[in-house]
C-alpha cells in the first residue's frame, strides 16, 4: 500500500535525521567542553587553586592564583616561542 511506505518512509526520513542531529549535538559539545577547558575557572594541574587568564605582553596565559603557576596552552605556547624570537628572550627571563 503506498500510502503505508510513504509513512515508513518518512519515519526512517525523520530517523536519519534525528541521528544527524545526535552527531550534530554530541560534536558541538565536545567543542564546548573542549573551550570550557581553556576558561577562566579552569583548575591548576599542581595544586587545587583556579587558574585565571591574564596578558602577558600581548599574550594570553593562564596563572594559577595559589601557586603563581603560569600555564600555556599549545596556541599560546607558540605565541611565546614567536614573542620570543622577535623580542630576544623573555620566555626565557621567566621560565629559565
Ligand atoms: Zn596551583
Amino acid at each position: 500500500m503506498p500510502i503505508e511506505l510513504d509513512e515508513r518512509g518518512r519515519a526512517l526520513e525523520n530517523e536519519y535525521f534525528r541521528q544527524k542531529e545526535k552527531e550534530l549535538l554530541e560534536k558541538m559539545k565536545s567543542q564546548i567542553s573542549g573551550n570550557d577547558s581553556k576558561s577562566a575557572d579552569m583548575q591548576c594541574p599542581r595544586c587545587d587553586g583556579a587558574l585565571y587568564e591574564t596578558t602577558y605582553e600581548a599574550i594570553t596565559i593562564d596563572v594559577c592564583n595559589k601557586c603563581t603557576g603560569v600555564w600555556l596552552d599549545a596556541g599560546e605556547l607558540a605565541q611565546v616561542a614567536t614573542k620570543e624570537e622577535e623580542t630576544g628572550g623573555w620566555f626565557g627571563k621567566i621560565f629559565g
